[in-house]
């Protein structure tokens, strides 16, 4: 599908939806799978792209989180092990099994980690990857060479999940779009609507890139807008008290020289009590994560000098090579919806389990929550919203529905495996001619043809979707992101009819965006 056809299906339809879902993220297209799945007429609306928020700015692990064992929060590792395992099976193109390494520097590491990764083990039951167990020093220095050698005393090998964040998000929209449901982006919901009763009757929203004004009906409306929940919850209840706390956290990228091989870092216990992680991505090395408390949400947060400064002065601590700023070829930020305990606490110990609440007027909130854990999430949340909506209770299926491209046995290190099944039609458009086999830049593992690709069939409209979220060039080099941004306006301007002006508007909106994935 693509934005044309989501717009046509919303003009057409005048009826009640039976569940409208606010936010295009993990959580909300996980919603819209699940209400799609049920079969219930749904319509999801983004004010921006999908996963322009936190869900394309995650560490990219499907994971039970070792933290949060260290933080006895037994069960939400549990679920999040559960998820993992349904994830592998239903999107086995996208996700991979990640090994990771937690190096012993110090005499009771390798103890301490080798029992907790064997209760991690446990946790994930039929469902688990492989077993832990404890490494050699010369084993762990085989498989990460770039590990600090001095004082290391050897480590513990434990499994997890990997994935590209805002490819799964496309492919959620695909599969909730696939079950009969409509997504549309760059739709922004600016007020409730509420009948006689007082119970919400639907939404007002407006196309962000004609202008046009949408009054749309609905039995029941799920907010799953993530940082920006509190200002749905306001639009319901203009008193109501802000429940979500943001937390940046950042990452850096580096090139894969300074995390050769197959195996990621995992430190679980800094100096100053953070997790960090170098975990090998699209043939780089993704190093992170910060939490630092921010008060406002932002769409397109920006990293802190002291954040960088953070990582970097880690990664020197555990890699031989002492990466500097001008080793980052890119850096990310992103806010985590943390809901906030009545008790104030660190954001680091606020939970990551998930929050549903429902609104006198029937508006019903998801926050919180981690991407591994989406779908349990929407399972939750949409059993609630049907009852909202007052429609016939269906069970959701979505424990094995299939996620749009599913396709096993993928070659992970090729660059067209993310798109699963959907590699077929990218290479028909390869054939339509030449230039669509042509590299986009020298330093990206991408061709015109996924770009034509993305714009005709994956809602793409900027240069910003098609750098950032469709191919991720962005993140994994900015300079050269930045040097291709007019080819890619060509290429959009070519398939949406557009002029020249058009296209220096366009990268000129990207660059102003992009220098901040820059560190000088
Ligand atoms: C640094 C970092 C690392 C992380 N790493 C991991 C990890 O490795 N594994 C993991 O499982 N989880 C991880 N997470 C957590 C995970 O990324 C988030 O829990 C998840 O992405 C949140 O998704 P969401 O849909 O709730 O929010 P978002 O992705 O932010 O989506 C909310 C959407 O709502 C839209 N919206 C807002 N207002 C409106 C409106 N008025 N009208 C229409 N649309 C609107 C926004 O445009 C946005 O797209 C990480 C988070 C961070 C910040």
């Amino acid at each position: 599908m693509n934005r044309t056809e989501s717009l046509n299906h919303l003009r057409e339809y005048n009826d009640y939806w039976d569940i409208l879902i606010i936010g295009g993220g993990a959580t909300g297209l996980g919603c819209a799978v699940d209400s799609a799945n049920r079969g219930y007429k749904t319509l999801l609306l983004d004010m921006a792209d999908f996963a322009k928020g936190t869900s394309s700015r995650s560490t990219k692990l499907v994971h039970g989180g070792v933290r949060y064992l260290q933080q006895g929060d037994v069960s939400l590792v549990i679920e999040a092990l559960h998820e993992r395992g349904l994830l592998i099976q239903n999107a086995p193109h996208l996700v991979s099994h990640q090994s990771f390494i937690v190096p012993s520097y110090e005499w009771w590491n390798g103890p301490f980690y080798g029992i907790g990764m064997k209760v991690y083990d446990a946790l994930a039951g039929k469902l688990g990857i492989k077993k832990s167990k404890t490494l050699s020093k010369e084993e762990v220095l085989e498989k990460i060479p770039t590990l600090e050698p001095e004082g290391l005393r050897g480590g513990v090998i434990y499994y997890d999940g990997q994935f590209d964040d805002s490819r799964l998000a496309i492919n959620l929209a695909q599969t909730a779009a696939d079950l009969g449901a409509t997504p549309v982006n760059y739709m922004k919901v600016n007020e409730l609507i509420k009948g006689d009763s007082g119970f919400i009757d639907g939404v007002v929203a407006r196309d962000h890139i004609h202008g046009e004004e949408f009054t749309i009906k609905a039995r029941a409306v799920v907010n799953a807008t993530g940082i920006f929940s509190d200002s749905i919850l306001k639009m319901d209840d203009q008193k109501h008290e802000n429940i979500i706390q943001c937390a940046q956290g950042i990452h850096l990228v580096l090139d894969k020289e300074f995390l050769p091989g197959d195996a990621a870092i995992m430190v679980p216990h800094t100096d100053d009590g953070r997790v960090l992680f170098a975990v090998p991505w699209h043939g780089k090395a993704l190093v992170g994560t910060t939490d630092t408390p921010i008060d406002k949400p932002a769409l397109e947060p920006i990293a802190l000098d002291e954040e960088i400064d953070f990582i970097l002065k880690h990664a020197k601590e555990y890699l031989t090579k002492d990466p500097t700023r001008k080793d980052v070829k890119s850096v990310f930020a992103g806010l985590r919806p943390l809901v906030k305990p009545p008790e104030s606490k660190s954001t680091s110990e606020i939970s990551r389990s998930h929050h549903i609440q429902i609104s006198e007027s029937g508006l019903v909130t998801i926050a919180g929550g981690k991407w591994t854990t989406y779908r349990k999430m929407a399972e939750d949340t949409i059993d609630r919203a049907a009852m909202v909506a007052g429609v016939e209770f269906k069970k959701t299926k979505t424990k094995n529905q299939r996620i749009h491209g599913w396709l096993k046995n993928v070659d992970k290190k090729d660059p067209l495996s993310v798109y699963g099944s959907d590699r077929v039609a990218i290479e028909k458009i390869m054939e339509e001619n030449d230039s669509m086999k042509e590299e986009l830049h020298p330093g990206l593992p991408y061709i015109k043809a996924e770009i034509v690709w993305a714009i005709r069939n994956e809602w793409a409209q900027t240069i910003e979707d098609l750098l950032s979220r469709r191919t991720r060039a962005l993140l994994l080099d900015a300079e050269a992101a930045i040097e291709v941004a007019p080819k890619v306006a060509e290429i959009l301007a070519e398939e949406f009819g557009e002029d020249k002006k058009w296209q220096k508007q366009e990268v000129k909106e990207f660059l102003e965006l992009a220098k901040n994935y820059v560190i000088n």
